[in-house]
């Protein structure tokens, strides 16, 4: 059960307090507070653990400073959508608000390979009104002899390129928690022009101690990709291991099944669950169509491959595109054959905005007829 709080209660007040002795009191509950610090406001949620049946909705609705009550029915307590749940689906991240109701392009390089690439993708990005990018700085392989990413020695200039182009927010993946730590640090030493979206790739899915490390800081938002071999329901838990230590910034992503009943794409194109990720949760959601598809083939209809499933995950209300570009992608040093060109972009992003387009229609339209 979660027991929300009136907009900015003092925890050091009265009301507040009263209440908290009330809960120290109920037999066989643990509560556990989580503090929601916003620019207007600051928001309070009580989680109620244990044995929550016995607990009367209506009663915990009239103790002091309490404003709302929901009771937990499925998993996901945390990121979950549950009945009369009226928590928000989205969140704010350095000027960026990351919504289900909205839809945001990340563009850039599979891995960061050199500066002057590095500052040609983040320039066409300028140039098409684009605040977001990709870049890979610590990537897993599969072979131990392929390059594994510059790591923390390019940090340094792709951030300082980023806020020289205006990038307000870089999708990184990390691998274990001293890539955090390594992002924070050089965030700070070049004086914070960026933000960056913590990625935990398809591989990370289930490494709960990476989780909880990732869950536990606050400062940064967290992009956690589906686990390629698991069931939806196992990498949504991954996703609230994120929650329950604390950060609830996280945006869930697809990005395509391993099996070969996909062939020939890299992977089995997975957006048909955009809308489910969203009935049952609150995360905003991702889809990575480079990784999903893995070629530039083309329909004969002229549209690659790439921007056919973009156009479907889209069409079914997808709030985040994580795509490779690469300036050169025959030198790129990974994904080079699934990178768009920089002329691409500007296409791309055209046939994103008709998709987009049919998605409001989609909705004006499902608003109009009988449920
Ligand atoms: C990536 O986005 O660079 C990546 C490696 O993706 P995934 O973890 O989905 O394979
Ligand atoms: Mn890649």
């Amino acid at each position: 059960m979660i027991l929300i709080l009136e907009p900015n209660t003092d925890p050091q007040g009265v009301p507040y307090q009263q209440l908290i002795d009330y809960l120290a009191r109920l037999p066989n509950i643990r509560s556990r507070v989580h503090q929601e610090v916003g620019t207007q406001q600051t928001l309070t949620e009580i989680y109620l653990i244990g044995d929550t049946a016995a607990l009367s909705v209506d009663d915990m609705r009239t103790l002091p400073t309490v404003e709302r009550v929901v009771r937990i029915s499925q998993e996901y307590r945390i990121l979950g959508r549950h009945r009369d749940d009226a928590r928000p689906s989205s969140f704010e991240y350095n000027g960026v608000t990351f919504s289900q109701d909205n839809l945001h392009v990340f563009a850039g390089l599979c891995a960061v390979d050199n500066p002057e690439h590095v500052e040609r993708m983040l320039q066409a990005l300028q140039q098409h009104g684009q605040v977001c990018t990709r870049m890979g700085a610590y990537k897993p392989r599969t072979s131990p002899y392929a390059f594994q990413g510059h790591g923390k020695q390019c940090l340094p200039y792709v951030f300082e390129l980023a806020g020289k182009y205006g990038i307000k927010v870089i999708a990184m993946e990390v691998t274990h928690e001293n890539h955090v730590r390594e992002i924070r640090d050089a965030l700070e030493l070049t004086g914070r022009p960026t933000g960056v979206l913590l990625q935990i790739g398809t591989r990370n899915t289930q490494n709960f101690e990476l989780l909880k490390a990732v869950g536990r800081q606050q400062d940064m938002p967290v992009l956690l990709k589906r686990g390629f071999g698991i069931t939806l329901e196992e990498s949504l838990n991954a996703a609230e291991y994120l929650a329950s230590e604390g950060n609830r910034k996280v945006i869930f992503g697809l990005r395509g099944m391993k099996t070969n009943m996909g062939d020939p794409h890299r992977n089995f194109v997975d957006f048909a669950h955009v809308p489910v990720v969203k009935r049952l949760t609150r995360m905003p959601v991702c889809i990575d169509p480079s990784h999903s598809v893995g070629t530039r083939d083309r329909g004969p209809d002229g549209i690659l491959d790439v921007m056919h499933v973009t156009a479907q995950g889209v069409i079914a209300g997808a709030n985040m595109i994580l795509v490779d570009f690469h300036p050169a992608p025959e030198k790129a040093l990974v994904d080079g054959p699934q990178a768009l060109r920089l002329h691409e972009l500007g296409v791309f992003l055209q046939d994103v905005a008709i998709a987009r387009s049919a998605y409001e229609q989609r909705c004006a339209l499902a608003k109009q007829s009988p449920q």
